[in-house]
This record gives C-alpha cells, structure tokens and sequence, in this order.
C-alpha cells in the first residue's frame, strides 16, 4: 500500500513546496537512505492555535498560531516564531523544515521546528502585544520545553517577545526555566553575541566563498534587501572589514549611493523614521532595479521567495549569501548556477543564530556564561568548518551548494532515522 499524500495543504502548496522539490532534487544523492527521504516531506506534528486577546479597546481579537515539529529525529525541535500578516501553515511548515536542514548541516544536535501567529504586529501596542505572546505561550506549550521545543525570534519577534516567552513558560511550570527559549535578553540568561549572530554568520559564509573564487572583501559593493536583525548586523560586519554597502531595500524603498552608505548612520535613520526610505544620504531606486544593481555580494535578508525566475538573470552579483530562509526560488536557482553566480545557501549562511542560539542553550544548561570574544571565535569555527564540509561535497559530487547542504544534512537526519528505528 502506498502512503497517503499531505491533505491539509489545499491546491496552492505555497513555500512548503519550494522545500518538497529542494528534497527531490537531493534524493539521487543520499545512497542508501534515499528509500527514507520520504519521511522528511511529512512534517512530525502540527499544532493549530486561536489566540484570543482582549484589546485596549476592551473588545477582544483573534489571531491564528501555529507551531510546527518537522524532524526531531537529532534532538528537539529548535526554530523561531515570526508574526507576520501573511504568515500561513505553508510556510510555517516550510520554515520548520529548513531549520531541521540547517541543525543538521552545521551539525547542532536539534531538530527542525518553527512557530508563527497571522497577524500585523505593527497594529498592535506593547500591551496587546504582550497579551498575544503570552496566550500564544500558553497555547502552544503543550510542545515546548528546553529538551523538547526550543523556540527564538524571526520576523518581528526579538529579545522582548523571548523574554515573555520564557516568563510565560516559567510561570506555567512553576520555576525559572531559562533554557526553554534562545534570543533571550542577557539578563535573563541571553547570550552575549547573539543578536548579531546571524548577520556574523552571512558575513563568516560569505567570505569563506569569497576566499575559494579569489573574491578580497576589501573594496567589495554589498547589496542587501532587508536591513532588520539580519541584514543591519551583516551590512555592519561587511562595512568593518572594509567593503562598501551600495543599496539597501527594505518595506519602505530602495536607497541607492555608489559611494556607500554608512550602516551605523542609517540605522538612526530607520530607528527615527521606520524605514530606509527618505534616507538623505542616497538616492531612492525604484524597487525592481535592486535586484540589477552591479555588485560583488548580494545579501537577501528580508522574507523567502524574492529572487524569482523574473529577476534572477538581472542579478549581478558574484556571489549570493541567503541571510534570510528560502529567499530563491528553484527554477531561480537554476538560473543563477546557469549565469555562474555563487548561491551560499540560507541553511549555511544563516545558520550563525541557531548556532548561537545552542551556545545560549548550553550555557543556560550549565548556568555559566562565555566571553563574546569566546563566542564569536566558537561561532566563526563551526561555520567555516560546516561550510568546508558543503564545499567539499559540491566539488566531489559537481552539485551547487544548496544541494550538497542538503546532501550532507538529509543523510545526517535520515542516517539518526535510520539507527532509532521505525517504533513501534
Ligand atoms: P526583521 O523583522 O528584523 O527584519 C526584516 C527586514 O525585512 C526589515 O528590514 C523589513 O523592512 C524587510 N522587509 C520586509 N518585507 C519586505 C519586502 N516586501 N521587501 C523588502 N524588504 C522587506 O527580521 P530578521 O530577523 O532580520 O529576519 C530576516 C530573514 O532572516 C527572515 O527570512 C528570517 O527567517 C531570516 N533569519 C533570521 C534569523 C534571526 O536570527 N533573526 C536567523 C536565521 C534566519
């Protein structure tokens, strides 16, 4: 008898099937455990969640959250909670599994999980947002807990959502359980480094491609979409080693100065204004030119699917680094390898917040605290050896990046699978 396909997708896959075909495209490379790479196309368990609030109005709103286990045949399940009004099950699901990818690829011992609640946290007040993360906590915390579901920040969540996060769970319980999410404040457990882990990553990735194409970051032109946690801490990183940040997109506009453009400076501007745009500066770019702006590094680190079979043959840049998940698209993908663009993928190059992230865990497991200097040093260890380990494997196989990532962790998952058996 053959396995019944998913049913609670409807007819429009969304980005869960980006990653269904990311799997296919590596099954002829996984040998043996190619008859079990089924098991990775089916998430392990989904959570659906109706988070009432009361608002300051006194009237009371609902929100649809989710939380998604994909994989934890490595451990328990770590990954972030995004709000975002068009956050769907699609994506969560997909986003779940990229991270049971990315654990695997850097070798952390987890799983992939992710979280997320539809809705537009820019309507709501500090208040309101409380109420809403702490109901979603409360909600979804028949899942959690630090060896079973680690959640940390995404898209519009950080420090403060951790921190009531934590506060919601330790209250549930009855004790302080600061291992229970990663991202935390450092008060509270948080580790030093972390929130420019991410950025740190894209950045460490990224140069150790540079390093095999002969590409100096010194007088480089960085491009980057996105300029939250991850892309104003990669454009930092960047611009201290020397290169030269020449257009930034973000939901407010493109910004655009072939001299460069002073992150620190614009991150007071976006601090004041909300946005890039309007940054005096630069000059504006109409939005579809970004993606043709020459450049040596292109950085997306805004949402997935922006770099498309539309604008994938404008792109210019040497080499691409996904600071954000599931930024490209396959048949873009294609494109890219077609043109000679060097795609450093997302489970790599940003795979610095999770490996922090289980730095964090660790330390709170152990309740002694490392050094920033210790951190960044472990950190920049543990990704250029994962990033060897996938460059490695794409000159043996003569497979691009995203795949060879994908060859190495889907065998590490399905390899974990295979020893603990099918129960019963
Ligand atoms: P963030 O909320 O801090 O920033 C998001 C950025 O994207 C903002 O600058 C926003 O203006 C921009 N943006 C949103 N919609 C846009 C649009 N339509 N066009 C152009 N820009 C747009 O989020 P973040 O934490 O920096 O996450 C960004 C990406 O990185 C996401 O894909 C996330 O999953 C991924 N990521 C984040 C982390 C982390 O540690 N925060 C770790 C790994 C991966």
């Amino acid at each position: 008898m053959k396995s019944e396909p998913l049913s609670y997708l409807g007819k429009d896959g969304g980005p869960w099937e980006i990653f269904v075909e990311q799997v296919d495209r590596v099954v002829p490379y996984l040998g043996r455990y190619a008859p079990l790479a089924e098991s990775l196309k089916r998430p392990k368990r989904i959570l659906i969640v109706d988070v009432p609030i009361h608002l300051d109005d006194g009237t009371v709103a609902y929100f649809e959250g989710y939380r998604v286990h994909h994989n934890t045949a490595r451990g328990p399940a770590k990954g972030g909670v995004r709000y975002h009004p068009e956050v769907t099950l699609s994506e969560v699901m997909a986003l779940a599994a990229w991270m049971t990818i990315k654990n695997a690829a850097v070798g952390l011992p987890y799983g992939g999980g992710k979280g997320g609640i539809r809705v537009d946290p820019k309507k709501l007040s500090p208040g309101e947002l409380e109420r809403l993360t702490r109901r979603y906590t409360s909600e979804i915390g028949i899942l959690l807990g630090p060896d079973r579901d680690i959640p940390a920040p995404d898209v519009n969540t950080g420090e403060r959502e951790m921190a009531w996060m934590m506060d919601t769970f330790s209250m549930n319980v009855g004790r302080t359980v600061p291992g229970v999410v990663t991202g935390k404040p450092i008060a509270l457990g948080g580790s030093l480094g972390r929130r420019d882990a991410t950025g740190r990553g894209v950045f460490v990735t990224a140069r150790a491609a540079a390093e095999k194409i002969g590409l100096p970051i010194e007088g480089s032109r960085v491009i980057l979409q996105g300029f939250g946690n991850v892309g104003n801490a990669a454009a930092r990183i960047f611009h201290d080693h020397g290169a030269r940040i020449i257009a930034i997109q973000d939901h407010t506009g493109t910004i655009y100065n072939e001299a460069g453009i002073d992150p620190y400076d614009l991150l007071r501007h976006v601090a004041e204004f909300g946005g890039v745009r309007g940054y005096p500066k630069a000059e504006p770019l109409p939005n579809p030119e970004f993606w043709a702006v020459p450049a040596e590094f292109l950085i997306p680190a805004a949402l997935e699917k922006q770099i498309t079979e539309q604008n994938a043959w404008r792109i210019q840049a040497k080499i691409i680094a996904e600071g954000a998940n599931g930024p490209t698209t396959p048949a873009a993908d294609d494109i890219l390898l077609e043109k000679g663009v060097l795609v450093v993928p997302d489970v790599i190059a940003n795979a610095g917040g999770v490996t922090v992230s289980y730095f964090e865990w660790v330390q709170d497991f152990n309740s002694y605290f490392w050094t920033e200097e210790e951190i960044n040093a472990r950190l920049e260890r543990v990704l250029r050896n994962a990033f060897e380990a996938v460059w490695q494997v794409s000159q043996e196989k003569k497979i691009p990046l995203r795949t060879a990532a994908y060859v190495v962790a889907a065998t590490r998952v399905l390899e974990a699978r295979a020893l603990r058996g099918l129960y019963p």
